[in-house]
């Protein structure tokens, strides 16, 4: 697999913090509940930490109580790759960044929210960015 964006490790590294590491090139999960946009409501577009793409909208974000923020569809289905991941005893959809190969989160379906898609991408805050829309 090869990405637009592509990266030696030693650079990943340096340029990312510790725990966007962890997640982004490592496919790490943040704690549940302690991520900077869990709850947040604030109109924008999140991009990939790791390399800028944008990859979903406060539009398609909704409360799960999960303790990640979820997305019930990326901005742009072709934004994101999705992944058959069975680490961990499981057998789970990874999100990655279709741009960079960082990984994201996981998506899960048929779970019963109340959204179009019945899908949710449950998405680390260390992997996103918020851009806030101007008002
Ligand atoms: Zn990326």
């Amino acid at each position: 697999m090869s990405y637009d964006v592509e990266k030696p490790d030693e650079q990943w590294r340096a340029e990312l913090s510790p725990a966007e590491y962890a997640v982004l090139r490592q496919a790490g999960t943040e704690p549940a509940f302690t991520g900077e946009y869990t709850d947040s409501k604030t109109k924008g577009v999140y991009s990939c930490r790791a390399c800028g793409a944008e990859l979903f909208t406060s539009t398609e974000k909704f409360e799960s109580h999960c303790g990640w923020p979820s997305f019930y569809d990326p901005k742009d289905s072709a934004a994101v790759e999705l992944i058959a991941d069975r680490s961990h005893g499981m057998v789970r959809t990874e999100v990655r960044c279709a741009r960079c190969g960082s990984h994201l989160g996981h998506v899960f379906e048929g779970e019963g929210y109340p959204t179009p898609t019945d899908q949710r991408y449950c998405i680390n805050s260390v992997s996103l960015r918020l851009e806030a829309d101007e008002s």
